[in-house]
């Protein structure tokens, strides 16, 4: 999509700090922290949210979140834990409209989540 902020950061035409980069997904720090890690993980190609995904993004998605794992052993989060989450929707406070898991880690989390 043209006018996808992550879909411009996938392509490198914007700017990121990049933690990982594969052959169709894209890890980068988010620039508004909530926790000392704080990662976000995106497919490449432009989903809009979890509820555009179909059938055969299956392994797509199970190959997020062993990416997302790999990122949290090599920051020392798999010793203390993490939270991985994705936003789908204004309720859940989606502000970005193309589909990404916060890794985020480093402190403990409350729940329920706000
Ligand atoms: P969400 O509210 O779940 O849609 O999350 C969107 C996230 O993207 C927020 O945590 C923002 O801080 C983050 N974000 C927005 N623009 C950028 C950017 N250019 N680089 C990195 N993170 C961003």
């Amino acid at each position: 999509m043209n006018d996808c902020i992550f879909c411009k950061i996938a392509s490198g035409s914007i700017p990121s700090r990049k933690v990982a980069d594969t052959e169709d997904m894209y890890a980068f720090e988010d620039t508004n922290p909530q926790a000392p890690v704080h990662i976000l993980i995106i497919p490449k190609r432009h989903i809009d949210s979890t509820l555009s995904l179909k059938k055969e993004d299956a392994e797509l998605i199970g190959r997020i979140t062993i990416l997302a794992n790999e990122i949290a052993v090599s920051k020392g989060l798999d010793r203390t834990g993490f939270r991985l989450l994705t936003n789908t929707g204004r309720n859940a406070g989606q502000s970005v409209f193309h589909l990404h898991y916060h890794l985020l880690g480093g402190r403990t989390m409350e729940w329920p989540p706000g």
